[in-house]
């Protein structure tokens, strides 16, 4: 593949960055000189879910990590690290695991499609399927139960960020540090808050409890 191909990105990000300035001459400087983001984004790599635009937040408010499913994974370093970096030197109050539905990772894994190397990865949202299985089994419907189980692997997911020695350390130091669980759907571009707010360690067991209690006994959050 000839790099002509990529002509056109380049072309636009000369007129993005051109309006950018045109709008607000220090808005580059600005970013330069800080970043200070509030915010911990932990969300899917698919390209339908772009994480800034969905919040609207500008570059320099949102520190974002993306991965296959959205998964913390406690022996991921890629992870770990983002983590860290955020609590610990950007001091970020709030961190969101944020799924969406329809999501093409835990779809494949919940179908147990035979994908390669990427079903290692995926292992991981099969335990969360084998964990929920009850519940799972009694949705008919596949696309039901796929986003079922994007809305659970969420909570799940959220509760690593909540049991990782950083966050553990961080409320230990008491400092203020929230985890959340929000799932969004690519129909409507809303985000909906799965009722997965951690705010102390004592609370995650409580948390979960309540947060999969609400799924599995209220409609789909989506009506
Ligand atoms: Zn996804």
């Amino acid at each position: 593949m000839s790099t002509a191909n990529l002509a056109p990105l380049l072309a636009q990000n000369r007129l993005w960055s051109d309006a950018r300035r045109a709008e607000d001459p220090e808005f580059f400087s600005r970013l330069v000189a800080q970043q200070a983001p509030e915010y911990l984004w932990i969300g899917c790599a698919d390209s339908r879910v772009p994480a800034n635009e969905i919040v609207d937040l500008l570059p320099g408010e949102l520190f974002v990590h993306r991965n296959v499913a959205n998964l913390v994974v406690h022996t991921d370093l890629n992870c770990l690290s983002v983590l860290q970096y955020a609590v610990e030197v950007l001091k970020v109050k709030h961190i969101m695991v944020v799924g969406h539905y329809g999501c093409g990772g835990v779809r494949a894994a919940m179908l147990n499609m035979k994908l390669g190397l990427i079903n290692n990865w995926l292992r991981h949202i099969q335990d969360v399927n084998q964990k929920h299985d009850p519940h799972l089994a009694t949705i008919i419907e596949e696309s039901d139960r796929v986003d079922r189980l994007c809305e659970l692997n969420v909570i799940e997911q959220a509760v690593n960020v909540c049991q990782t020695t950083v966050v553990e350390q961080a409320w230990e130091r008491g400092q203020e540090l929230s985890v959340h669980g929000w799932i969004y759907r690519l129909s409507d571009g809303l985000v909906r808050d799965l009722s997965m707010s951690v705010n102390n360690s004592d609370e995650i067991g409580s948390k979960r409890e309540s947060a999969v209690h609400r799924l599995m006994t209220k409609p789909p959050l989506w009506i």
